[in-house]
């Protein structure tokens, strides 16, 4: 295999170049390094084992002058290097302006943390030019304290000899701060009542979630709700308070250790863990860990992080426990980011609050990854990475800004070889989250003095995104099919040259298609600026269209009567619903085609018994993937392929006399989505007959799933495919600006 990295931070001139020569050599790892206006590159080749060391020794044997800001790294197909060099620096494109991503504490700062005789003992906002806030404090460019919510607080004497003198550790970093000059924190009761201040705040909040009291705590990009992880109790309450009924929480683990006691580590997944991004990572849990099972009441995943503010290190500390850490918000709404938010939620979302006084000037969530097939896939790209520019091989022709889909938007800004993508903005389904995304756009386009000539968005006539376009940019607006985006952007950070096709693979939830139908299982011959649409789902109805999303039991009756069977065989639902159900199908009343593959997950979870209906999305496929990660299954069901369509209604069959002959549950969802695997497969090779193309990119939400992907990226290589999947951006539509702006920027 071949591992590149494109690693950011203080990487030149520090010895960094011939570090990575030596330990490339002694790895026996063929490929090369080179400097270039963002960083360092590297390539690498060998086995995969030696390559994951590379990348952890790479960082914990860093020389001591260098600073890595961020690697971004991918996984890709060997092209066969001879040995080991170290080339000539690229000279070409802008230099990159400096807005870096937040970075977590460093080992310095954690040590003089705890260091009582360090006169930044316990103090919570230690940082240095290593670690600490960057995106999060910067009110406009360029990057100096004038300009970050540091303004505000004056250096004393020895903060500010740190600040000038150029062989300090604290040289320049805008933040710098102690606990005579800098922020403090405080504790409010639920009256919003001062109830201690600096360390007796800090005292008094452990007390308070050992007592099980449910609390803000005010993060990096906005404020957690925080309470204790191992008492049911608590993360129960918190569940009613946030109107979240079964949504996993995110639970934040004093130190890799502690993280091994609750959930299995793989060795990649444990660089994730300790990467400086400091993501969330989605691990599986150890049986009988001890976490309260309201932190994740319906699967066996937990999503696990470390402490990446000092602040953080504190509490986790002192607490010693696990506690979960999930964003202060109302369903729905963006995550609370100004002390007059949350002081509004005393009383009622939460029992107190630890605040303090650096203003966060913007919002910016905790970000979501997880491994599958040996690689880092990110389900959300934000603190850590946003603003980082994901690298393009090739010039954009144009400045181009992307609007985003509806869901799990992001919004970017392109130029040169370069596009920004910004931080996590979320579904946009109410007024707040509007704002946010008004306040993302035009932020993004000052921080990075882009002056679109082109804007991007959907094709969807009614999401807000696209109505935003039409109104604010008119006839610089150019639309993009999301599926077709969904292709572009994986295409785009695997590299694929310009005026290369792929087998594009878009499997979703929702998409609006050309013909105004709701794709989302497609098969694409895509470039960068045009596709033909190959293969799709065959059509079914989707009886009451959104609502069958949320119950999915609506899909399953579609499916089953599609298929010639009688619902209320299968389906342990009131018969009055099913027969209302069906009859919608019948004369297709408020019953709207889709060809959506994620849809047919929920169906067949449904149709299984496993989720009739969901309170969080795509709840029934996730299920689904982890009723069927038990099985050893290897058979698949039938299924057709003609005049285009992927014709599932065999499948559907199969599966209920698989149901009817007693066949376990997990056996029946393996066979499922080895069906789906042979779908790919089967829709690959006709194509690659027909066309020559040999490449297959794989990308839309269901490709979140574990088990697909992984056998996707297994079985297409040993048909001699090359294959491309997500490693930058998510899968989902959070990736989708991408695509977006590389086709805004190219037509
Ligand atoms: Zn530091
Ligand atoms: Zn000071
Ligand atoms: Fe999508």
């Amino acid at each position: 295999m071949r591992l590149k990295l494109y690693v950011t931070g203080l990487v030149q001139g520090v010895g960094f170049r011939p570090f990575v020569y030596r330990l490339a050599t002694e790895l026996g790892l063929k490929g090369y390094v080179l400097n270039s206006e963002t960083g360092v590159v590297i390539e690498v080749e060998g086995e995969r084992k030696r390559l994951e060391e590379f990348l952890k020794r790479l960082q914990s044997e860093k020389p001591p002058a260098s600073q890595i800001f961020s690697i971004d790294r991918k996984f890709l197909d060997e092209v066969g290097y001879t040995g080991f060099e170290i080339r000539k620096s690229e000279k070409n494109g802008e230099v990159q302006v400096a807005v870096l991503p937040d970075l977590s504490t460093c080992k310095e700062c954690l040590s003089e943390l705890f260091d009582p005789t360090n006169r930044r003992f316990r103090y919570p906002f230690i940082n240095c030019t290593n670690c600490g806030p960057r995106f999060t404090i910067i009110l406009s460019l360029p990057y100096d304290r004038p300009k970050t919510t540091m303004r505000d607080f004056f250096m004393c004497e020895k903060c500010r000899e740190e600040y000038e003198n150029p062989l300090d550790r604290r040289f320049h970093a805008q933040p710098n701060a102690c606990p005579v000059c800098g922020p403090h924190v405080w504790l409010v009761d639920e009256r919003g009542e001062t109830v201690a201040e600096r360390d007796e705040a800090l005292k008094l909040l452990i007390e308070w979630l050992k007592e099980g009291r449910i609390l803000a705590v005010k993060g990096l990009g906005g404020f957690h709700l925080v309470c204790d992880a191992t008492n049911e109790r608590a993360v129960a309450e918190l569940r009613r308070r946030k109107k979240r009924q079964e949504k996993p929480f995110a639970v934040m683990f004093k130190d890799l250790d502690q993280v091994k006691e609750f959930a299995e580590v793989s060795p990649l997944e444990e660089i994730a863990l300790t990467s400086v991004e400091s993501p969330i990572v989605i691990l599986n849990q150890r049986e009988r860990n001890g976490l309260a099972p309201s932190v994740s009441p319906d699967t066996r995943t937990v999503g696990a992080f470390l402490p990446y503010t000092p602040l953080h290190h504190l509490i986790l500390r002192d607490f010693g426990k696990p506690v979960v850490a999930t964003s202060c918000n109302l369903t729905d709404e963006p995550i609370m980011f100004k002390n007059s938010e949350v002081e509004r939620a005393l009383g009622k979302l939460v029992d107190g609050a630890l605040l303090h006084n650096r203003e966060i000037a913007r919002r910016c969530d905790d970000s979501v990854v997880k491994v599958m097939g040996g690689r880092v896939v990110p389900f959300r790209r934000s603190r850590g990475y946003a603003p980082l520019p994901v690298l393009l091989p090739f010039n954009l022709k144009r400045p181009v800004l992307a609007l985003g889909p509806h869901m799990k938007v992001t919004v970017a800004v392109g130029k040169g070889n370069r596009v920004y993508i910004s931080q996590h903005i979320g579904d946009i389904d109410n007024i707040k989250a509007e704002e946010f995304f008004k306040e993302t756009v035009k932020d993004l386009l000052s921080l990075f003095e882009v002056e679109p000539e082109v804007v991007v968005s959907d094709h969807h006539p009614g999401y807000f995104t696209t109505k935003f376009g039409k109104e604010f940019f008119g006839e610089r607006l150019v639309q993009v099919y999301h599926h077709h985006a969904h292709a572009i952007s994986v295409m785009a950070e695997n590299e694929v040259p310009l005026s290369k096709k792929v087998i594009a693979f878009s499997f979703d939830g929702t998409g609006y298609g050309t013909d105004g139908k709701i794709w989302g299982g497609e098969v694409l011959i895509a470039g960068y600026t045009e596709f033909e649409r190959a293969f799709h789902l065959k059509y079914f109805p989707l009886p009451g269209g959104d609502r069958a999303v949320k119950e999915p039991y609506r899909v399953a009756v579609s499916l089953l009567k599609a298929a010639g069977e009688n619902p209320e065989k299968y389906l342990k639902v009131e018969p009055q619903k099913l027969s209302f159900v069906s009859r919608m199908v019948e004369k297709g009343i408020n019953s709207p085609l889709t060809s959506s593959m994620g849809r047919l997950f929920d169906g067949i979870s449904a149709i299984l018994g496993i989720r009739y209906a969901v309170n969080y999305h795509a709840q029934g496929a996730i299920l689904l993937e982890e009723v069927s990660s038990v099985s050893s299954e290897t058979g698949s069901y039938p299924f057709k392929i003609e005049n285009g369509g992927i014709d599932w209604r065999e499948l559907v069959s199969a599966i209920v006399s698989d149901l009817k002959r007693g066949v376990p549950v997990s056996d029946i969802g393996m066979k499922f989505h080895n069906t789906v695997v042979e779908m790919v497969l089967r829709s690959a090779e006709i194509l690659r007959e027909e066309t020559g193309i040999d490449t297959v990119a794989l990308s839309g939400g269901v490709f979140q799933n574990r088990i697909l992907t992984e056998k996707c990226l297994r079985e297409l290589p040993e048909r001699g495919f090359k294959v491309l999947v997500h490693q930058v951006v998510p899968p989902n539509d959070g990736g989708l600006s991408l695509g977006q702006a590389v086709y805004g920027g190219l037509i």
